[in-house]
């Protein structure tokens, strides 16, 4: 299978040649199509799978479709929560080599570092927002994030996120976010506790494993 046989726009297509890519991976090809349609997806995947592309590049594209008017404040639209910093870092790299093309703004936030640089870049105004768990719910406290326009909200090695301990802040985060929403649900694993959040925060997955 080719790229171009997604439904992605020539943005993203060239994009994706840009990084070097010249097939879809596997959970690519399967979530892809149904996460640029709007619906659910609960993804059993490993980090090194193409997840990141699965779920960014339809975010993008969806995000693109409507972009904000000129001179109107930048909301966030799309959450990804992911467990360490590494992978935040990672994950904003990504959005920001797929949306190359596109005019939209990634802002990535995580702790044990000064909140003020983060703090600045969210007053600026950012359409898509990457998060460690503690560490928005530590700026949602003190009130710099208004997560109520988000449309699509990710959850990124949830399995890893759970047993760091952050299932308290991950419910207070989904708590914040319209119940009217696009959810992507990624996890290496599927154990008990997964599955039973997945029931609760995911309205007919397509489900898909690789
Ligand atoms: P991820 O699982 O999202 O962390 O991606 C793992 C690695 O695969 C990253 O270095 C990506 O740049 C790369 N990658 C993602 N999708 C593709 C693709 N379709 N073709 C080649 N490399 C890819």
């Amino acid at each position: 299978m080719k790229f171009d046989q997604l439904k992605l726009i020539p943005p993203i297509l060239r994009a994706a040649a840009d990084e070097g890519y010249t097939a879809p991976s596997p959970i690519q090809q399967k979530a892809i199509p149904p996460a640029l349609e709007g619906r659910d997806v609960l993804g059993c995947a490993q980090t090194g799978t193409g997840k990141t592309a699965a779920f960014a590049m339809p975010i993008l594209q969806r995000l693109s479709a409507r972009k904000p008017q000129p001179g109107a404040p930048r909301v966030i639209r799309a959450l990804v929560l992911t467990p360490t910093r590494e992978l935040a870092l990672q994950i904003s790299d990504s959005f920001k080599a797929y949306g190359h093309y596109l005019r939209l703004r990634t802002a990535v936030i995580f702790g044990g570092v000064s909140q003020n640089p983060q703090v600045d870049e969210l007053r600026r105004g950012v359409d898509i927002l990457v998060a460690t768990p503690g560490r928005l719910n530590d700026l949602i406290g003190q009130g710099y994030i208004d997560l109520s326009r988000v449309e699509t909200l990710v959850l990124d090695e949830a399995d890893r996120m759970l047993d760091m301990g952050f299932i308290h802040d991950v419910e207070k985060i989904i708590a914040r976010v319209p119940q009217k929403r696009q959810t992507l649900f990624f996890s290496a694993t599927m154990p008990e506790s997964i599955m039973r959040l997945c029931d609760r925060i995911l309205t007919d997955p397509v489900k898909v494993a690789v």
